[in-house]
C-alpha cells in the first residue's frame, strides 16, 4: 500500500481527532461489501480509527453532526491533467484542484504532465519532468487535495537505467500514448520496463487526442498489457465497438471510463463487465482539464450516468469511483476502514429535487450534493459546497476545540 505523501515542513506534531456522527448510511467504497453498518466514523492524525458504532465522539477535537446524510470515501479521479501548482494551462484557470474538492474529489492521479507548455520530448526531459512534478506535489495539497503527480510520458530512448533512477526518486506512474513511436505496439517493452520498476502503467485508448498521435485500439492494448486502459470509452473519441468485448474477454486490464468521453461506450463497458462479473475492473475518472474543460462535478455525473442509464447499483458506482481506483493505483485512500487515509465526503440528495437521499438521487439520474469534505483527517468544508446544489440535510460542527489556522498547515 502506497504511503501518504510526507507532511509539509510547517505541520505541527499534534494528532487531531475528528469524529462524524449521525450518519444515515456508510458507503464503504469496497465493491465486495459496499455498505458498512453503523453511524459513526472516528479519525485521528490523518487516518481512520473506527467505522461503524465504536468510538467516542465526545473525546474528539472536532465533532461533525452528519444530520442523517450518507458518507462515502473521497472520490479518486484517476485521470487529471496536472501540471505545476493549482493551474491548468489548457484552460488557463487557477484553482481548479481546490474547486474539485467541492465536487467531493479528494485525490487526483496525474494523467501525465503532457499539458506543460513546451513540454520536453527527449528522454532526459521527460524524466526530469516526471521527477519534478512528483516532488512538487509530495507535500502540496491545494484545498486539501491529495495529488499524485509525476507520470512519465513514455518516449523512445528511455532506458532501464532511466526507469531505475525514476523509481529511486519516487516516480510510480507511467503513461503511454503521446510518445514519438512509429506504432502503438512499440510501447510494449517500455511498459514492461515501467512495470519492472514498480510503476502503474496506463495506455491512452481510442482515437488520438493530440494531432499526429495514432489511434490505440484493443489489439494494441492486448500486446502492450498495461495496468489501465485510459479512457477506454474514448478520450474523447472511442475505438470500434468490436474492440470492447476483446478487451473485456482477452485481458485483465482495468478499464477506466471518463466523463470527458463517449457516454454510449461508457455504458457498453459497464454492460460487458457486469455480464462478465468483473465490475472491479471499472474505474471512474474525468479526463479533465482538457478541451472539454474543467469539471469539478464530473465524477458525480459519471456515477449518476452509470446508475441511472447503465443499471449499476449506486453503492457500486461509489466503489468504482473510490475503492476500485485505490486498488489499481495502490492508494491507501478510497475505502472507509481502519488505518486507511481519512478522506471522506458527506453526500445527500440535493434540495428541491424529488429524491430524499444520495443513493436514490443517483438512481434518479441526479448528482449527489456534497455536504462536507474531510481530507487527511482535516475538515475542508462543512455545510455548503461551492459547486453542487445545496444538500437536503445540513451537516454542522457540533463542537470544535482546534486553534484557528490548523487546517491550513495540513
Ligand atoms: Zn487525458
Amino acid at each position: 500500500m502506497r504511503k501518504s505523501p510526507p507532511r509539509g515542513a510547517g505541520s505541527r506534531p499534534e494528532a487531531m481527532k475528528v469524529g462524524v456522527f449521525n450518519i444515515g448510511k456508510i458507503l464503504s467504497g469496497d465493491l465486495a461489501a459496499p455498505v458498512t453498518r453503523g453511524h459513526t466514523i472516528i479519525m485521528a492524525d490523518g487516518k481512520i480509527v473506527s467505522v461503524g458504532n465504536g468510538g467516542n465522539v465526545a473525546d474528539c477535537d472536532i465533532a461533525i453532526d452528519a444530520a442523517g446524510m450518507m458518507v462515502m470515501p473521497g472520490l479518486i479521479d484517476s485521470h487529471v491533467h496536472i501540471t505545476f501548482g493549482d493551474y491548468t494551462p489548457r484552460q488557463r484557470t487557477v484553482g481548479f484542484l481546490e474547486s474539485y474538492i467541492h465536487g467531493g474529489v479528494t485525490t487526483c492521479v496525474s494523467a501525465s504532465e503532457v499539458h506543460v507548455p513546451g513540454r520536453p520530448r527527449d528522454p532526459a526531459g521527460v524524466k526530469a519532468l516526471a521527477i519534478a512534478a512528483h516532488k512538487s506535489f509530495e507535500s502540496y495539497r491545494p484545498g486539501g487535495m491529495r495529488v499524485h503527480a509525476g507520470s512519465i510520458i513514455l518516449e523512445p530512448g528511455l532506458t532501464d537505467a532511466d526507469f531505475a533512477e525514476m523509481q529511486r526518486e519516487g516516480v510510480w506512474l507511467a503513461k503511454a500514448g503521446f510518445g514519438n513511436f512509429g506504432t502503438p505496439y512499440e510501447y510494449a517493452p517500455y511498459v514492461a520496463m515501467a512495470r519492472k520498476h514498480g510503476m502503474v502503467s496506463m495506455v491512452h485508448t481510442g482515437g488520438s487526442s493530440i494531432p499526429g498521435s495514432t489511434g490505440i485500439w484493443a489489439d494494441h492494448l492486448i500486446k502492450i498489457q498495461p495496468d489501465v486502459s485510459y479512457h477506454v470509452n474514448g478520450g474523447p473519441i472511442a475505438m470500434p465497438n468490436a474492440d470492447f468485448p476483446r478487451l473485456v474477454n482477452e485481458t485483465n486490464i482495468a478499464m477506466q471510463v471518463c466523463t470527458a468521453g463517449n457516454l454510449r461506450t461508457t455504458l457498453l463497458v459497464a454492460k460487458l463487465l457486469t455480464e462478465k462479473r468483473q465490475l472491479q475492473r471499472l474505474l471512474i475518472a474525468t479526463d479533465t482539464p482538457t478541451g472539454s474543460g474543467i469539471m469539478p462535478l464530473g465524477m458525480l455525473y459519471t456515477m449518476s450516468h452509470l446508475v441511472s442509464l447503465g443499471g449499476v447499483p449506486p453503492e457500486i458506482a461509489v466503489a468504482m469511483a473510490t475503492g476500485n481506483n485505490a486498488r489499481v493505483y495502490r492508494l491507501n485512500s478510497g475505502v472507509l476502514a481502519p488505518d486507511r487515509d481519512a478522506d471522506l465526503v458527506l453526500v445527500d440528495a440535493c434540495s428541491g429535487g424529488s429524491q430524499n437521499d444520495a443513493l436514490s438521487a443517483l438512481n434518479n439520474g441526479d448528482i449527489m450534493g456534497v455536504g462536507a469534505v474531510i481530507t487527511n483527517g482535516v475538515p475542508r468544508l462543512v455545510g455548503r459546497s461551492r459547486n453542487t446544489p445545496e444538500t437536503m440535510r445540513r451537516a454542522k460542527i457540533a463542537h470544535c476545540r482546534i486553534p484557528q489556522g490548523f487546517a491550513a498547515e495540513h
